[in-house]
C-alpha cells in the first residue's frame, strides 16, 4: 500500500505577516467600539439616573406647637440616591437648624440640610407656635360656709391660671345674680374659660366684736373716731354695716360715755354690745425754765404788710420769733410759710380776730381754731400745738357773748394737748401808744424785771415792727437770749376772767 500523505501548502512569511497584522487591526478595532460602547453605557447610565440626595422630612411640612410647652421635631432623613438605582439608597449626615422657641409665640422654621460628593441639598419645615389652651378657674370652697340673705354671699376665692400667660386671677370677670357667681378670663391668645358656683344661704346667728375691747381710754380731741367693731355670722359674712350704734362721745370733753352696739339677722336674731369710752386728757408736757434770762418776742394779728420787714430785720440779728397767726389780711399768707422756714414759731391766733364771732359758742370758738390750723398747715405742712387766745385768756370782752367760755376753752384746750400762752412784757403797741420809741421804752421797762419775758407786739403794726431792732440790741446788751415758743415753754398765762 502506497502511504499517501496530504501536505498542505505552506504559507509563505509574508502571507504570516499579513495575517497577524489584520488581526491586531481588528482587535484594535473592537477594543476601540467596545470602551466607546461602555462610555456611552455609563454616561448614559450617570445621566439617566441623576445621582442625588434626597431629604425625607417626617410628618407634616406645616406644624402647630403649644405655647409654653416643649416641641419635639419629628425629624428627616436624607441619602445618595438615583433615578434607575434607588434601591441603593446610601444614607448621608442631616444636618438640622431650628428656631423654633415655643416661649414666643410666632411662624419659625427648621431646615434640613445635607452634603455628599459634591451634591447637595436642603429641605423646610413650618412650626407655627400657638396657644390654644385656654385657662383654668379654680374656686375655693369654705367648709360648711353658707351665704347670708342679709349681705348676700361672701366670695370665698378663686384663681385662674393660663399655661402660657401665668395668673389671671387679676382679669376675671366675676358677675353674681342671686343664685350664683360666673367667673370668666380669657387668655392673651383669646381662649376662654367660664365657670359657675352656686350659692347655698343659710342663717346663723350674728356676733358683734369690739376692736379695742369694752372699756377704752381715748385722749381728748376734737374728733371721735370709735376703735372699730365688727359683725359677722357663723359662716363668716360680714354684717358690720348692719350694725346699729347708740350713745354720744364728746370727745374733747373729759368724761365717761356710754355706747351700745346692736344687730338683728333676718330670723330676728338678735346680738349686742356694750362699751365705756373714757375721754382722758392728753398728756401735758413738762414746762422747763430756760437757761439764763430769756426773752420770747412774740407776734400777734399777722401776717400782714409789715411782716416781711420784720423778717428780714430778725433775719439781720440772726433772732427767731413767735407769730400767733390770722387770716385777717389773706394776700400775706405765704409769710407764715416764709417764717417758719426762716426757723420762727407758729402758733394759733385765730382766723378772723372777731371777738363776737370767735367767742359765740365752744363749737365756734373750734371752728375758728381749726380753720386757723388748716391755714398754718397748708403755709408749713404741720399743725401748731400753742396758741394765744384772741384778747388773751384774761379777756373780759367775750362775756358779751358767751358766759364762762374763756375758763371752759382753757382747760378744754389744754385737755386736748394745746399749750396757750398770753405776755408779761406789753409793748402797748395795741393802743395806747403809736410811738416806736414808746414801743421800745415799754418793752425793756418791762423786761428789765422778768427772768422770763414773753413780750407782746402786734406785726401789724408799723411802728411797733420799727422798734424790734433797738429792743434786740437793748436785750442782747442787758444779757438777754432770744427764744420760741413751744409745749415745753414756761406757760406765762393770765387767769380767765370770764
Ligand atoms: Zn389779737
Amino acid at each position: 500500500m502506497k502511504a499517501e500523505v496530504k501536505t498542505k501548502k505552506k504559507a509563505s512569511p509574508q502571507d504570516i505577516e499579513i495575517k497577524r497584522a489584520y488581526r491586531k487591526k481588528r482587535a484594535a478595532i473592537i477594543t476601540a467600539i467596545t470602551v466607546i460602547y461602555l462610555v456611552i453605557v455609563a454616561a448614559a447610565a450617570v445621566i439617566i439616573d441623576d445621582r442625588h440626595i434626597e431629604i425625607t422630612v417626617f410628618g407634616d411640612a406645616e406644624q402647630l406647637a403649644e405655647a409654653g410647652e416643649s416641641y419635639v421635631d419629628p425629624g428627616a432623613e436624607a441619602f445618595f440616591t438615583g433615578n434607575l438605582f434607588g434601591r441603593t439608597k446610601s444614607p448621608v449626615e442631616l444636618r438640622t437648624e431650628s428656631d423654633v422657641d415655643t416661649s414666643r409665640l410666632g411662624d419659625y422654621t427648621v431646615k434640613y440640610s445635607a452634603e455628599a460628593y459634591g451634591r447637595s441639598a436642603e429641605s423646610y419645615r413650618r412650626v407655627h407656635v400657638r396657644d390654644t389652651t385656654p385657662p383654668v378657674i379654680s374656686l375655693n370652697h369654705e367648709q360648711d360656709y353658707l351665704a347670708s340673705w342679709l349681705v348676700g354671699y361672701k366670695e370665698e376665692g378663686f384663681t385662674a391660671t393660663d399655661s402660657f400667660d401665668g395668673d389671671l386671677t387679676d382679669k376675671v370677670i366675676r358677675t353674681e345674680t342671686g343664685d350664683a357667681v360666673y367667673y370668666s378670663v380669657t387668655d392673651a391668645a383669646g381662649n376662654e374659660c367660664s365657670v359657675e358656683r352656686v350659692i347655698e344661704y343659710g342663717i346663723s346667728e350674728p356676733m358683734i366684736r369690739l376692736v379695742g375691747g369694752e372699756e377704752v381710754d381715748i385722749g381728748a380731741s376734737f374728733t371721735f373716731e370709735d376703735p372699730g367693731f365688727e359683725a359677722t355670722d357663723e359662716s363668716g359674712n360680714d354684717l358690720t354695716s348692719y350694725v346699729q350704734v347708740s350713745g354720744e362721745v364728746i370727745p374733747y370733753q373729759i368724761g365717761s360715755y356710754e355706747l351700745n352696739y346692736y344687730i338683728m339677722n333676718e330670723q330676728g336674731e338678735t346680738a349686742t354690745a356694750h362699751r365705756t369710752v373714757n375721754i382722758v386728757p392728753q398728756p401735758a408736757e413738762e414746762a422747763e425754765l430756760p437757761e439764763g434770762k430769756t426773752i420770747y418776742l412774740t407776734f400777734d394779728d399777722g401776717p400782714g404788710p409789715y411782716t416781711g420787714k420784720l423778717l428780714d430785720i430778725l433775719a439781720r440779728y440772726g433772732v427767731k420769733a413767735t407769730f400767733f397767726v390770722t387770716d385777717q389780711f389773706p394776700e400775706y399768707e405765704d409769710m407764715i410759710g416764709r417764717a417758719y422756714r426762716e426757723g420762727h414759731a407758729i402758733g394759733v391766733h385765730t382766723y378772723t380776730h372777731e371777738f363776737w364771732q370767735v367767742y359765740a359758742s365752744d363749737q365756734a370758738f373750734f371752728d375758728d381754731f381749726l380753720a386757723t390750723e388748716d391755714l398754718i398747715y397748708r403755709q408749713t405742712g404741720e399743725y401748731s400745738k400753742i396758741f394765744r387766745f384772741p384778747g388773751g385768756t384774761g379777756n373780759t370782752v367775750s362775756r358779751n357773748y358767751n358766759y364762762g367760755i374763756m375758763s371752759r376753752m382753757a382747760q378744754t384746750m389744754t385737755d386736748m394737748g394745746y399749750v396757750y400762752f398770753d405776755w408779761n412784757v406789753t409793748s402797748g403797741d395795741a393802743g395806747e401808744t403809736t410811738s416806736t420809741y414808746k414801743v421800745i421804752e415799754n418793752v425793756t421797762a418791762g423786761c428789765s424785771e422778768n427772768t422770763i419775758n414773753i413780750v407782746l407786739q402786734h406785726d401789724i403794726k408799723d411802728f411797733s415792727v420799727d422798734a424790734v431792732a433797738s429792743i434786740i440790741t437793748w436785750g442782747r446788751n442787758h444779757g438777754y437770749t432770744f427764744r420760741t415758743l413751744d409745749t415745753g415753754s414756761c406757760r406765762v398765762r393770765q387767769d380767765p376772767a370770764n
